[in-house]
């Protein structure tokens, strides 16, 4: 059983959740699991990356110098509003488009600002080497991602 201050922090963890208006456990348990390997993989990478200065042990990063960012050790320290801006512009947004496809049938991705969808497509630029061009949606869902320039 968990008791005293171990009990106490995730006491005050799970009422952090609920006043940020997430009330599901199995939602507050999916988050603190995303958190958890979050730290993990930042863990893992920085001693590697301390093998690597100490005894020159060559190691395949997690995290390219174009994600440094994503990195637990990076966004843990930000303000709630600093770290919702790289959590939610490195993922793909949950909202889809109830009108527009693309090419390959798929509902579109909707992103709610023309700066969230542009710093998306700057992202993906970056890690896939594909330019997308940012477009209004024609049915008021946002904005878009296509492949085509005009
Ligand atoms: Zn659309």
């Amino acid at each position: 059983m968990i008791t005293g201050d171990l009990k106490s922090k995730i006491d005050k963890l799970w009422e952090e959740f609920w006043v940020g208006g997430i009330t599901n456990p199995l939602t507050v348990i999916e988050q603190i699991t995303y958190l958890m390997y979050s730290r993990m993989l930042d863990t893992m990478e920085s001693k590697d990356e301390q093998k690597k200065a100490l005894a020159g042990v060559d190691f395949k990063p997690r995290f390219k110098s174009h994600q440094q960012d994503c990195r637990f050790s990076q966004y843990c320290n930000l303000s709630a509003d600093e770290m919702m801006e790289v959590v939610r512009d490195r993922q793909t947004p949950t909202t889809k488009c109830s009108v527009c496809t693309g090419a390959d049938g798929s509902t579109k991705d909707s992103y709610q600002s023309k700066a969230q969808a542009k710093r998306r497509s700057e992202i993906i630029n970056e890690e896939h080497g594909i330019r997308l061009y940012v477009y209004q949606c024609d049915h008021g869902n946002g904005w878009h991602l296509t492949k085509s320039a005009g």
